[in-house]
Protein backbone atom coordinates (compact mmCIF):
# COMPACT_ATOMS: atom_id res chain seq x y z
CA UNK A 1 0.00 0.00 0.00
CA UNK A 2 1.39 3.09 -0.89
CA UNK A 3 -0.22 6.24 1.26
CA UNK A 4 0.46 9.41 1.13
CA UNK A 5 -0.27 12.31 3.57
CA UNK A 6 -0.38 15.91 2.60
CA UNK A 7 -2.07 16.60 5.61
CA UNK A 8 1.26 16.69 6.92
CA UNK A 9 2.32 19.49 4.90
CA UNK A 10 -0.34 21.75 6.85
CA UNK A 11 1.59 21.97 9.82
CA UNK A 12 1.32 20.38 13.44
CA UNK A 13 -1.65 22.76 14.49
CA UNK A 14 -3.84 20.59 11.98
CA UNK A 15 -3.42 17.29 13.86
CA UNK A 16 -1.62 15.15 16.54
CA UNK A 17 1.04 12.51 14.97
CA UNK A 18 0.49 9.40 17.14
CA UNK A 19 0.17 6.06 16.22
CA UNK A 20 -2.59 3.75 16.66
CA UNK A 21 -2.54 1.25 19.97
CA UNK A 22 -2.40 -2.37 18.86
CA UNK A 23 -5.33 -4.62 20.60
CA UNK A 24 -4.84 -7.84 21.48
CA UNK A 25 -6.78 -10.54 18.96
CA UNK A 26 -7.45 -8.62 15.79
CA UNK A 27 -10.09 -10.64 13.72
CA UNK A 28 -11.27 -9.48 9.78
CA UNK A 29 -14.89 -9.65 10.20
CA UNK A 30 -16.11 -7.47 7.14
CA UNK A 31 -14.36 -6.33 3.75
CA UNK A 32 -15.62 -4.41 1.17
CA UNK A 33 -14.28 -6.31 -1.88
CA UNK A 34 -15.56 -3.57 -4.25
CA UNK A 35 -14.51 -0.58 -2.44
CA UNK A 36 -10.89 -2.51 -2.21
CA UNK A 37 -10.78 -2.81 -6.01
CA UNK A 38 -11.82 0.84 -6.53
CA UNK A 39 -8.69 1.74 -4.25
CA UNK A 40 -6.65 -0.80 -5.85
CA UNK A 41 -6.04 -2.73 -3.07
CA UNK A 42 -6.45 -6.19 -4.93
CA UNK A 43 -2.65 -5.50 -6.25
CA UNK A 44 -1.18 -5.04 -2.56
CA UNK A 45 -2.51 -8.83 -2.54
CA UNK A 46 -2.87 -8.99 1.61
CA UNK A 47 -4.51 -12.47 3.01
CA UNK A 48 -7.06 -11.93 5.69
CA UNK A 49 -4.57 -12.30 8.48
CA UNK A 50 -2.32 -9.11 6.91
CA UNK A 51 -5.89 -6.96 7.00
CA UNK A 52 -6.84 -7.97 10.12
CA UNK A 53 -3.05 -6.79 11.26
CA UNK A 54 -3.28 -3.13 8.76
CA UNK A 55 -6.85 -2.28 9.50
CA UNK A 56 -6.79 -2.75 13.42
CA UNK A 57 -3.45 -0.43 13.60
CA UNK A 58 -1.82 -3.32 15.16
CA UNK A 59 0.71 -3.16 12.24
CA UNK A 60 1.66 0.62 10.32
CA UNK A 61 2.44 0.76 6.78
CA UNK A 62 5.95 2.21 5.95
CA UNK A 63 4.56 4.76 3.60
CA UNK A 64 1.82 5.66 6.49
CA UNK A 65 2.21 8.60 9.07
CA UNK A 66 -0.37 8.32 11.30
CA UNK A 67 -2.37 11.34 12.63
CA UNK A 68 -5.25 12.46 14.47
CA UNK A 69 -6.90 15.69 12.88
CA UNK A 70 -7.71 18.38 15.04
CA UNK A 71 -11.53 20.00 14.93
CA UNK A 72 -14.09 22.12 16.91
CA UNK A 73 -17.66 22.44 16.60
CA UNK A 74 -21.19 23.14 17.16
CA UNK A 75 -22.87 20.58 18.69
CA UNK A 76 -26.45 20.95 19.28
CA UNK A 77 -25.96 24.71 18.82
CA UNK A 78 -23.43 24.90 21.26
CA UNK A 79 -19.47 25.82 20.43
CA UNK A 80 -16.95 23.23 21.50
CA UNK A 81 -13.74 24.53 20.83
CA UNK A 82 -11.80 21.40 21.67
CA UNK A 83 -12.81 18.29 19.35
CA UNK A 84 -10.97 16.42 16.99
CA UNK A 85 -10.54 12.72 16.38
CA UNK A 86 -10.64 11.30 19.79
CA UNK A 87 -10.64 7.42 18.65
CA UNK A 88 -9.58 7.85 14.99
CA UNK A 89 -6.58 7.36 13.09
CA UNK A 90 -5.85 8.65 9.64
CA UNK A 91 -3.30 6.28 7.73
CA UNK A 92 -3.04 8.41 5.06
CA UNK A 93 -4.55 9.26 1.69
CA UNK A 94 -4.94 6.91 -1.48
CA UNK A 95 -5.46 7.47 -5.23
CA UNK A 96 -8.02 5.65 -6.59
CA UNK A 97 -8.93 4.29 -9.73
CA UNK A 98 -11.04 7.37 -10.93
CA UNK A 99 -7.55 9.29 -9.93
CA UNK A 100 -9.53 10.69 -6.80
CA UNK A 101 -7.50 11.20 -3.95
CA UNK A 102 -9.13 9.29 -0.43
CA UNK A 103 -8.87 9.53 3.18
CA UNK A 104 -8.42 5.82 4.83
CA UNK A 105 -8.76 6.29 8.53
CA UNK A 106 -9.41 3.80 11.71
CA UNK A 107 -11.89 4.38 14.03
CA UNK A 108 -11.86 2.81 17.43
CA UNK A 109 -8.28 2.59 17.27
CA UNK A 110 -7.32 3.87 20.46
CA UNK A 111 -7.08 7.40 22.64
CA UNK A 112 -5.48 10.51 21.29
CA UNK A 113 -4.08 13.77 22.57
CA UNK A 114 -8.06 14.57 21.73
CA UNK A 115 -10.12 12.02 23.11
CA UNK A 116 -10.97 13.73 26.45
CA UNK A 117 -12.63 11.43 28.73
CA UNK A 118 -13.15 8.61 26.22
CA UNK A 119 -11.62 5.61 25.88
CA UNK A 120 -10.33 5.82 22.07
CA UNK A 121 -12.52 2.49 21.47
CA UNK A 122 -15.55 1.63 19.42
CA UNK A 123 -18.32 -1.25 19.93
CA UNK A 124 -18.90 -3.63 17.45
CA UNK A 125 -22.47 -2.90 16.74
CA UNK A 126 -21.95 0.92 16.26
CA UNK A 127 -18.75 -0.36 13.73
CA UNK A 128 -20.59 -2.80 12.29
CA UNK A 129 -24.32 -0.45 11.79
CA UNK A 130 -21.70 1.99 9.82
CA UNK A 131 -20.63 -0.79 7.34
CA UNK A 132 -24.15 -1.49 6.47
CA UNK A 133 -26.11 2.13 6.18
CA UNK A 134 -22.82 3.86 4.42
CA UNK A 135 -23.10 0.83 2.20
CA UNK A 136 -26.37 1.22 1.77
CA UNK A 137 -26.28 4.99 1.20
CA UNK A 138 -23.62 4.22 -1.70
CA UNK A 139 -25.80 1.83 -3.93
CA UNK A 140 -28.97 4.74 -3.32
CA UNK A 141 -26.77 6.99 -4.88
CA UNK A 142 -26.44 9.61 -1.48
CA UNK A 143 -22.46 10.93 -1.18
CA UNK A 144 -21.08 9.47 1.31
CA UNK A 145 -17.78 7.62 3.07
CA UNK A 146 -17.42 4.43 2.81
CA UNK A 147 -16.22 1.76 5.30
CA UNK A 148 -13.46 -0.65 3.89
CA UNK A 149 -13.10 -3.20 6.75
CA UNK A 150 -14.34 -3.84 10.25
CA UNK A 151 -11.71 -5.95 12.44
CA UNK A 152 -13.14 -7.05 16.05
CA UNK A 153 -10.19 -6.18 18.42
CA UNK A 154 -10.88 -9.82 20.50
CA UNK A 155 -10.86 -6.98 23.85
CA UNK A 156 -13.73 -5.61 25.75
CA UNK A 157 -15.33 -2.11 25.49
CA UNK A 158 -17.02 -0.89 28.07
CA UNK A 159 -20.45 1.23 27.27
CA UNK A 160 -23.85 0.77 29.12
CA UNK A 161 -22.68 -2.84 29.50
CA UNK A 162 -19.36 -4.70 28.94
CA UNK A 163 -19.64 -4.97 24.69
CA UNK A 164 -17.01 -6.75 21.99
CA UNK A 165 -14.68 -3.94 20.47
CA UNK A 166 -14.04 -3.45 16.59
CA UNK A 167 -12.38 -1.02 14.14
CA UNK A 168 -13.91 0.11 11.43
CA UNK A 169 -11.51 1.50 8.44
CA UNK A 170 -13.31 4.49 7.21
CA UNK A 171 -12.55 6.06 3.49
CA UNK A 172 -13.43 9.62 3.11
CA UNK A 173 -13.04 11.94 0.16
CA UNK A 174 -11.70 14.20 3.11
CA UNK A 175 -11.96 14.31 6.90
CA UNK A 176 -11.77 17.99 6.44
CA UNK A 177 -15.41 19.42 8.41
CA UNK A 178 -17.35 22.90 9.13
CA UNK A 179 -15.77 22.30 12.28
CA UNK A 180 -11.90 22.32 11.40
CA UNK A 181 -12.46 25.88 9.92
CA UNK A 182 -14.06 26.74 12.99
CA UNK A 183 -11.10 25.59 14.52
CA UNK A 184 -8.82 28.19 13.42
CA UNK A 185 -11.17 30.89 13.06
CA UNK A 186 -12.13 30.46 17.18
CA UNK A 187 -7.91 30.45 17.93
CA UNK A 188 -7.94 33.62 15.45
CA UNK A 189 -4.95 31.68 13.52
CA UNK A 190 -5.84 32.89 10.33
CA UNK A 191 -2.63 32.20 8.42
CA UNK A 192 -3.71 28.49 9.23
CA UNK A 193 -7.45 29.44 7.85
CA UNK A 194 -5.58 30.19 4.89
CA UNK A 195 -3.78 27.44 4.69
CA UNK A 196 -7.08 25.35 4.84
CA UNK A 197 -9.09 27.31 2.54
CA UNK A 198 -6.52 27.11 0.18
CA UNK A 199 -5.65 23.32 0.96
CA UNK A 200 -9.89 22.26 0.35
CA UNK A 201 -10.21 24.45 -2.69
CA UNK A 202 -7.54 22.37 -4.09
CA UNK A 203 -8.73 19.13 -2.82
CA UNK A 204 -12.49 19.66 -3.76
CA UNK A 205 -13.05 22.32 -5.48
CA UNK A 206 -10.07 23.14 -7.89
CA UNK A 207 -11.99 25.22 -10.13
CA UNK A 208 -12.48 27.68 -7.64
CA UNK A 209 -8.73 28.03 -7.75
CA UNK A 210 -8.47 29.00 -11.53
CA UNK A 211 -11.28 31.12 -11.28
CA UNK A 212 -10.58 33.35 -8.46
CA UNK A 213 -7.09 35.39 -7.21
CA UNK A 214 -7.48 37.25 -4.79
CA UNK A 215 -8.54 35.80 -1.06
CA UNK A 216 -12.14 37.39 -0.72
CA UNK A 217 -13.60 36.21 -4.39
CA UNK A 218 -12.14 32.79 -2.97
CA UNK A 219 -14.02 32.54 0.47
CA UNK A 220 -17.34 33.39 -1.16
CA UNK A 221 -17.09 30.56 -4.18
CA UNK A 222 -15.87 28.06 -1.53
CA UNK A 223 -18.71 29.07 0.85
CA UNK A 224 -21.01 28.93 -2.18
CA UNK A 225 -19.61 25.97 -3.55
CA UNK A 226 -19.62 23.78 -0.01
CA UNK A 227 -23.27 24.82 0.80
CA UNK A 228 -24.39 23.75 -2.91
CA UNK A 229 -22.81 20.21 -1.91
CA UNK A 230 -24.82 20.04 1.21
CA UNK A 231 -27.62 21.07 -0.37
CA UNK A 232 -27.31 17.60 -3.45
CA UNK A 233 -26.64 16.13 -0.28
CA UNK A 234 -29.76 16.84 1.75
CA UNK A 235 -32.16 16.18 -0.91
CA UNK A 236 -30.46 12.92 -1.27
CA UNK A 237 -30.93 12.37 2.49
CA UNK A 238 -34.62 13.74 2.10
CA UNK A 239 -35.18 11.77 -0.82
CA UNK A 240 -34.58 8.50 1.08
CA UNK A 241 -35.97 8.52 4.08
CA UNK A 242 -32.15 9.06 5.80
CA UNK A 243 -32.06 11.10 9.21
CA UNK A 244 -28.57 11.94 10.50
CA UNK A 245 -29.11 12.52 13.93
CA UNK A 246 -26.09 14.73 15.13
CA UNK A 247 -25.57 17.14 12.15
CA UNK A 248 -23.08 19.04 14.04
CA UNK A 249 -20.87 21.30 12.41
CA UNK A 250 -18.32 18.76 13.07
CA UNK A 251 -20.14 15.97 11.42
CA UNK A 252 -20.23 18.39 8.49
CA UNK A 253 -17.47 17.60 5.46
CA UNK A 254 -16.44 20.09 3.80
CA UNK A 255 -16.89 17.24 0.57
CA UNK A 256 -20.32 17.36 0.87
CA UNK A 257 -20.60 13.62 1.76
CA UNK A 258 -22.75 11.60 4.67
CA UNK A 259 -20.49 11.62 7.31
CA UNK A 260 -20.63 10.04 11.06
CA UNK A 261 -23.35 7.39 11.44
CA UNK A 262 -23.39 7.33 14.90
CA UNK A 263 -27.32 8.01 15.87
CA UNK A 264 -28.67 7.85 11.92
CA UNK A 265 -32.03 6.01 11.04
CA UNK A 266 -33.74 5.61 8.61
CA UNK A 267 -37.87 7.29 8.80
CA UNK A 268 -40.81 4.69 8.24
CA UNK A 269 -44.21 6.49 8.08
CA UNK A 270 -43.98 9.83 6.44
CA UNK A 271 -43.80 12.67 9.54
CA UNK A 272 -41.30 15.75 9.27
CA UNK A 273 -40.84 15.86 12.49
CA UNK A 274 -39.40 11.99 12.86
CA UNK A 275 -36.77 11.63 15.48
CA UNK A 276 -34.80 8.51 16.97
CA UNK A 277 -31.71 10.26 18.56
CA UNK A 278 -31.77 10.05 22.59
CA UNK A 279 -30.22 12.50 23.10
CA UNK A 280 -32.19 15.02 20.40
CA UNK A 281 -35.19 15.64 23.01
CA UNK A 282 -35.77 19.15 21.35
CA UNK A 283 -36.37 17.34 17.52
CA UNK A 284 -33.08 20.05 16.18
CA UNK A 285 -32.20 17.29 13.85
CA UNK A 286 -35.43 15.78 13.18
CA UNK A 287 -36.22 14.51 9.49
CA UNK A 288 -37.54 17.65 8.46
CA UNK A 289 -35.73 19.92 9.86
CA UNK A 290 -32.24 19.21 8.35
CA UNK A 291 -33.02 21.57 5.86
CA UNK A 292 -32.79 24.40 8.27
CA UNK A 293 -29.83 22.82 10.02
CA UNK A 294 -27.59 22.58 6.68
CA UNK A 295 -28.22 25.88 6.03
CA UNK A 296 -27.29 26.66 9.54
CA UNK A 297 -23.97 24.69 9.46
CA UNK A 298 -23.62 26.64 6.60
CA UNK A 299 -23.84 30.08 8.13
CA UNK A 300 -21.37 28.70 10.62
CA UNK A 301 -18.40 28.05 7.82
CA UNK A 302 -19.07 31.65 6.57
CA UNK A 303 -18.82 33.02 10.22
CA UNK A 304 -15.49 31.47 10.16
CA UNK A 305 -14.70 32.41 6.58
CA UNK A 306 -15.50 36.14 7.68
CA UNK A 307 -12.13 38.06 7.91
CA UNK A 308 -11.22 36.74 4.52
CA UNK A 309 -14.55 38.25 2.55
CA UNK A 310 -14.01 41.89 3.29
CA UNK A 311 -11.61 43.82 5.71
CA UNK A 312 -15.33 45.84 6.45
CA UNK A 313 -17.09 43.87 9.19
CA UNK A 314 -20.05 44.96 8.01
CA UNK A 315 -19.24 44.53 4.34
CA UNK A 316 -18.10 40.72 5.32
CA UNK A 317 -21.50 40.14 6.94
CA UNK A 318 -23.48 41.38 3.91
CA UNK A 319 -21.15 39.39 1.35
CA UNK A 320 -22.00 36.10 3.80
CA UNK A 321 -25.34 36.76 4.32
CA UNK A 322 -26.37 36.80 0.73
CA UNK A 323 -24.17 34.07 -0.17
CA UNK A 324 -26.82 32.31 2.72
CA UNK A 325 -29.70 33.88 1.18
CA UNK A 326 -28.99 32.10 -2.60
CA UNK A 327 -28.34 28.78 -0.79
CA UNK A 328 -31.83 29.21 1.21
CA UNK A 329 -33.60 30.02 -2.60
CA UNK A 330 -31.63 26.92 -4.21
CA UNK A 331 -32.09 24.16 -1.50
CA UNK A 332 -36.12 25.54 -1.57
CA UNK A 333 -36.22 24.92 -5.33
CA UNK A 334 -34.07 21.91 -4.97
CA UNK A 335 -35.91 19.97 -2.20
CA UNK A 336 -38.99 20.45 -4.60
CA UNK A 337 -37.52 19.24 -7.61
CA UNK A 338 -36.45 16.49 -5.63
CA UNK A 339 -39.85 15.78 -4.61
CA UNK A 340 -41.10 16.05 -8.50
CA UNK A 341 -38.96 13.98 -9.35
CA UNK A 342 -40.03 11.20 -6.84
CA UNK A 343 -43.68 12.19 -8.51
CA UNK A 344 -42.66 11.34 -12.24
CA UNK A 345 -42.23 15.09 -13.48
CA UNK A 346 -40.14 17.91 -13.61
CA UNK A 347 -40.79 20.76 -11.04
CA UNK A 348 -42.62 23.95 -12.43
CA UNK A 349 -44.82 26.25 -10.32
CA UNK A 350 -46.98 26.34 -7.44
CA UNK A 351 -49.21 24.16 -8.53
CA UNK A 352 -47.21 21.59 -8.33
CA UNK A 353 -45.74 22.42 -5.13
CA UNK A 354 -49.17 22.22 -4.10
CA UNK A 355 -50.17 18.61 -5.68
CA UNK A 356 -46.93 17.98 -3.62
CA UNK A 357 -47.86 19.14 -0.34
CA UNK A 358 -50.97 17.77 -0.84
CA UNK A 359 -49.50 14.30 -1.06
CA UNK A 360 -47.09 14.65 1.83
CA UNK A 361 -50.01 15.94 3.96
CA UNK A 362 -51.56 12.99 3.50
CA UNK A 363 -49.28 10.73 4.33
CA UNK A 364 -48.28 11.86 7.12
CA UNK A 365 -52.02 12.36 8.22
CA UNK A 366 -52.79 8.76 7.21
CA UNK A 367 -49.56 7.76 8.47
CA UNK A 368 -48.13 6.07 5.35
CA UNK A 369 -44.48 4.53 4.89
CA UNK A 370 -42.62 7.03 3.03
CA UNK A 371 -40.45 4.30 1.19
CA UNK A 372 -43.33 2.07 0.78
CA UNK A 373 -45.52 4.65 -1.09
CA UNK A 374 -43.43 6.37 -3.20
CA UNK A 375 -42.28 2.29 -4.72
CA UNK A 376 -45.80 1.69 -4.79
CA UNK A 377 -46.71 4.50 -7.01
CA UNK A 378 -43.53 4.01 -8.89
CA UNK A 379 -45.02 0.60 -10.13
CA UNK A 380 -48.29 2.10 -10.34
CA UNK A 381 -46.64 4.02 -13.49
CA UNK A 382 -45.10 1.25 -14.40
CA UNK A 383 -47.88 -1.86 -14.54
CA UNK A 384 -50.92 0.43 -13.64
CA UNK A 385 -51.56 -1.76 -10.83
CA UNK A 386 -52.14 -0.21 -7.30
CA UNK A 387 -53.15 -1.67 -3.79
CA UNK A 388 -56.64 -1.01 -3.17
CA UNK A 389 -55.45 0.28 0.33
CA UNK A 390 -53.29 2.95 -1.35
CA UNK A 391 -55.98 4.12 -4.27
CA UNK A 392 -58.47 4.59 -0.84
CA UNK A 393 -55.77 6.31 0.55
CA UNK A 394 -55.29 8.72 -2.19
CA UNK A 395 -58.34 8.90 -3.73
CA UNK A 396 -58.79 12.24 -4.34
CA UNK A 397 -55.02 13.29 -5.23
CA UNK A 398 -54.30 10.33 -7.69
CA UNK A 399 -56.19 11.50 -10.82
CA UNK A 400 -55.08 15.20 -9.95
CA UNK A 401 -51.46 13.52 -9.99
CA UNK A 402 -51.98 11.49 -13.16
CA UNK A 403 -53.41 14.81 -15.28
CA UNK A 404 -49.84 16.37 -14.27
CA UNK A 405 -48.42 13.14 -16.02
CA UNK A 406 -50.46 13.93 -19.34
CA UNK A 407 -53.33 11.42 -18.95
CA UNK A 408 -56.21 13.79 -18.75
CA UNK A 409 -58.91 11.49 -19.60
CA UNK A 410 -58.57 9.90 -15.87
CA UNK A 411 -61.66 8.73 -14.86
CA UNK A 412 -62.00 6.37 -11.42
CA UNK A 413 -63.03 3.57 -13.95
CA UNK A 414 -61.24 3.97 -16.39
CA UNK A 415 -58.41 1.31 -17.24
CA UNK A 416 -55.39 3.20 -16.18
CA UNK A 417 -52.98 0.31 -17.09
CA UNK A 418 -54.05 1.19 -20.68
CA UNK A 419 -54.20 4.58 -20.50
CA UNK A 420 -50.50 4.19 -19.13
CA UNK A 421 -49.57 2.30 -21.94
CA UNK A 422 -50.53 4.78 -24.48
CA UNK A 423 -49.30 7.75 -23.01
CA UNK A 424 -45.32 7.94 -24.05
CA UNK A 425 -44.61 10.81 -21.49
CA UNK A 426 -45.05 8.76 -19.23
CA UNK A 427 -41.51 6.36 -19.82
CA UNK A 428 -39.25 9.53 -18.52
CA UNK A 429 -41.99 9.68 -15.84
CA UNK A 430 -41.47 6.30 -14.95
CA UNK A 431 -37.17 6.90 -15.40
CA UNK A 432 -37.68 9.76 -12.96
CA UNK A 433 -39.33 7.92 -10.45
CA UNK A 434 -37.36 4.68 -10.62
CA UNK A 435 -34.38 6.32 -10.10
CA UNK A 436 -35.65 8.49 -7.57
CA UNK A 437 -37.56 5.90 -5.11
CA UNK A 438 -35.66 3.12 -4.10
CA UNK A 439 -37.58 -0.57 -3.28
CA UNK A 440 -35.91 -1.06 -0.38
CA UNK A 441 -33.57 0.88 2.27
CA UNK A 442 -31.74 0.04 5.51
CA UNK A 443 -34.89 -0.19 7.60
CA UNK A 444 -34.37 0.37 11.48
CA UNK A 445 -35.70 -2.74 12.43
CA UNK A 446 -33.81 -5.24 10.14
CA UNK A 447 -30.32 -3.51 11.09
CA UNK A 448 -31.10 -3.69 14.56
CA UNK A 449 -32.24 -7.41 14.72
CA UNK A 450 -29.17 -8.38 12.17
CA UNK A 451 -27.09 -6.21 14.55
CA UNK A 452 -27.97 -8.43 17.87
CA UNK A 453 -27.62 -12.02 15.98
CA UNK A 454 -24.10 -10.85 15.20
CA UNK A 455 -23.25 -9.80 18.51
CA UNK A 456 -24.75 -12.87 19.96
CA UNK A 457 -23.07 -15.25 17.33
CA UNK A 458 -19.99 -13.49 18.48
CA UNK A 459 -20.26 -13.56 22.20
CA UNK A 460 -21.74 -17.17 22.38
CA UNK A 461 -19.41 -18.98 19.29
CA UNK A 462 -22.82 -20.21 18.23
CA UNK A 463 -24.84 -19.59 15.45
CA UNK A 464 -21.84 -18.02 13.87
CA UNK A 465 -22.16 -18.52 10.14
CA UNK A 466 -25.72 -18.49 10.10
CA UNK A 467 -25.55 -14.76 11.45
CA UNK A 468 -22.70 -13.91 8.79
CA UNK A 469 -25.01 -15.22 5.98
CA UNK A 470 -27.83 -13.03 6.94
CA UNK A 471 -25.53 -10.31 7.20
CA UNK A 472 -24.25 -10.70 3.90
CA UNK A 473 -27.72 -11.34 2.93
CA UNK A 474 -28.80 -7.74 3.89
CA UNK A 475 -25.95 -6.57 1.95
CA UNK A 476 -25.92 -7.99 -1.25
CA UNK A 477 -29.90 -6.45 -1.01
CA UNK A 478 -29.13 -2.83 0.46
CA UNK A 479 -26.36 -3.06 -2.90
CA UNK A 480 -29.34 -3.10 -5.46
CA UNK A 481 -32.25 -1.02 -3.76
CA UNK A 482 -33.59 0.28 -7.53
CA UNK A 483 -34.34 -3.35 -8.31
CA UNK A 484 -36.34 -6.65 -6.68
CA UNK A 485 -32.96 -9.08 -6.78
CA UNK A 486 -33.57 -12.75 -4.79
CA UNK A 487 -34.29 -11.69 -1.18
CA UNK A 488 -34.90 -8.24 -1.89
CA UNK A 489 -38.77 -8.71 -0.37
CA UNK A 490 -37.52 -10.41 2.98
CA UNK A 491 -36.12 -6.54 4.08
CA UNK A 492 -38.87 -4.10 2.17
CA UNK A 493 -41.05 -4.30 5.51
CA UNK A 494 -41.80 -1.66 7.88
CA UNK A 495 -41.62 -2.24 11.27
CA UNK A 496 -44.19 -4.16 13.14
CA UNK A 497 -44.50 -1.48 15.90
CA UNK A 498 -43.68 1.17 13.55
CA UNK A 499 -40.19 1.99 15.22
CA UNK A 500 -42.40 2.63 18.48
CA UNK A 501 -39.90 3.66 20.90
CA UNK A 502 -37.02 3.09 18.65
CA UNK A 503 -33.93 5.09 19.93
CA UNK A 504 -30.23 5.53 18.09
CA UNK A 505 -27.50 6.63 20.14
CA UNK A 506 -24.24 8.40 19.90
CA UNK A 507 -20.69 8.84 21.20
CA UNK A 508 -20.60 4.94 20.18
P1 LIG B 1 -19.10 11.83 17.39
O1 LIG B 1 -20.30 11.88 18.24
O2 LIG B 1 -18.69 10.42 17.00
O3 LIG B 1 -19.16 12.74 16.20
O4 LIG B 1 -17.90 12.35 18.31
C1 LIG B 1 -17.83 13.63 18.89
C2 LIG B 1 -16.48 13.81 19.51
O5 LIG B 1 -16.29 12.88 20.57
C3 LIG B 1 -15.31 13.63 18.57
O6 LIG B 1 -14.31 14.54 18.93
C4 LIG B 1 -14.89 12.20 18.84
O7 LIG B 1 -13.55 11.96 18.51
C5 LIG B 1 -15.13 12.10 20.33
N1 LIG B 1 -15.40 10.70 20.75
C6 LIG B 1 -16.52 9.99 20.56
N2 LIG B 1 -16.42 8.76 21.09
C7 LIG B 1 -15.18 8.69 21.66
C8 LIG B 1 -14.47 7.69 22.37
N3 LIG B 1 -15.00 6.48 22.63
N4 LIG B 1 -13.22 7.99 22.79
C9 LIG B 1 -12.67 9.18 22.56
N5 LIG B 1 -13.29 10.16 21.89
C10 LIG B 1 -14.53 9.94 21.44
MG1 LIG C 1 -18.05 13.21 14.72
Amino acid sequence: MNFQNSYLSLGSSFYQQTLPIPVAAPHLLLWNASLASLLQLEDSVIDEHQKAQIFSGNQVEESSTPIALAYSGHQFGHFNPQLGDGRAHLLGELIDQNSQRVDVQLKGSGPTRFSRQGDGRCALKPALREFIMSEAMHALNVPTSRCLAVVATGETVYRETPQPGAIVTRVASSHLRVGTFQHFASRKDFDALEALLDFAIERHYPDIATLQTDRAGKASAFIEAVGERQITLICHWLRVGFIHGVMNTDNTAISGETIDFGPCAMMGDYHPGTVYSSIDSQGRYAFGNQINIAIWNMARLAESLLPFLDDEQQTAIAKAESVIKQLVADITLAYKSMLGNKLGFDFKDDNDWLLIETLLNQMQAQELDYTLTFAELTQFIETGEISSQLATSLKAWLPTWLQRLGIEETTTDSDISALIKKHKPLTDALANMQNANPLVIPRNHHVERILALYQEAMLTGEKQEEAADELSQFLQVLRSPYAITEHTTKYQDAAQDKDQGYRTFCGT
